[in-house]
């Protein structure tokens, strides 16, 4: 694991945050500048720096993060409406933090394509 990485330290439970679900792969927290009513990151456990990094080997754990997130819309009220899942990739995908994250938003209608 990366010492200096953030979302390694919060699921080591080194570095607080509120978290809605969390299981042996995948945890989940809220985002701490929310861009929704609702915004929620999926995490691996283990670190993987983006979606660059994926192969078949992690079918399962992509589908254990999106099944997540459809719980999580689900108990947050938001699935009936709608929302935005998004994982954002490299410095023009518009990530910041380089350990793979899904963000769940909803509570509000998105813009399509995103700015
Ligand atoms: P990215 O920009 O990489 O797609 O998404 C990173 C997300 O992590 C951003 O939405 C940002 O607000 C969130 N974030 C950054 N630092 C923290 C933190 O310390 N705690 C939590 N819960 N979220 C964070
Ligand atoms: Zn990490």
């Amino acid at each position: 694991m990366p010492t200096n990485c953030l979302f390694c330290r919060i699921a080591a439970n080194e570095q607080p945050a509120t978290r809605l679900y969390e299981d042996d792969d995948v945890i989940a927290i809220r985002d701490i500048a929310p861009r929704a009513p609702t915004h929620i990151l999926l995490i691996p456990r283990r670190h993987i720096a983006s979606a660059l990094d994926l192969t078949d080997a992690e079918g399962p754990l992509l589908g254990r993060l999106f099944a997540v997130a459809a719980d999580l819309a689900r108990s947050e009220g938001i699935a009936d409406d709608g929302y935005r899942l998004a994982s954002n990739v490299g410095r023009w995908g518009g990530q910041t933090v380089d350990h793979l994250h899904i963000h769940l938003m909803g509570g509000r209608a998105f813009e399509w394509p995103p700015g």
